[in-house]
C-alpha cells in the first residue's frame, strides 16, 4: 500500500510538474513534444498538436485547443476523470477497482475515431483539422 501511494505521488508530482512546464513555456520554445511519425512521414497523427493544445487549455484558449487537436482536447476530460478515479481508488482500496466497470464498446468506438482523425487531418480537403496556430 504505502509502495503503490509512492508512486501515485510520484506520478502526480511529474504531471503537475509537465503542466507548470508547459503553462511557462511559450508557443515556439520547444516546448512540445515532437512527433517522430511527423518527423519520419511529414503526415500528422491523432496525436500531433496535443502538447500544445494542452498548453492552450492551460491558458484558457480553448478554440486554440481545438484547432491544435480536437480529439485530444475532447478526450483530456475522459482521460483526468479516469485517472483521478485510480489514484482515488488506490488511495482508497490499495488497487485499482476502476478499470474493469469501464464498458469497452466506447473506447474502441473512441480508437476507431482517433485513426480516422488522424488520416483525414492529412487530406486536403479536411486541412482545417491539422494542427495549426491562429
Ligand atoms: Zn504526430
Amino acid at each position: 500500500m504505502k509502495k503503490r501511494f509512492a508512486l501515485v505521488l510520484a506520478a502526480a508530482f511529474f504531471a503537475a510538474a509537465a503542466l507548470l512546464y508547459l503553462y511557462f513555456t511559450g508557443e515556439g520554445e520547444g516546448a512540445g513534444i515532437p512527433c517522430v511519425f511527423y518527423k519520419a512521414t511529414g503526415f500528422y497523427c491523432s496525436g500531433c498538436g496535443a502538447s500544445r493544445a494542452l498548453r492552450s487549455i492551460l491558458h484558457l484558449d480553448f478554440y486554440q485547443a481545438i484547432r491544435y487537436n480536437a480529439v485530444f482536447t475532447f478526450a483530456l476530460p475522459f482521460i483526468a476523470a479516469y485517472f483521478s478515479a485510480l489514484i482515488i481508488s488506490f488511495i482508497r482500496f490499495g488497487e485499482d477497482r476502476i478499470s474493469r466497470k469501464i464498458p469497452m464498446a466506447p473506447i474502441w468506438i473512441f480508437i476507431a475515431a482517433a485513426v480516422l482523425y488522424g488520416v483525414l487531418r492529412n487530406i486536403p480537403v479536411f486541412d482545417f483539422l491539422a494542427p495549426v496556430s491562429l
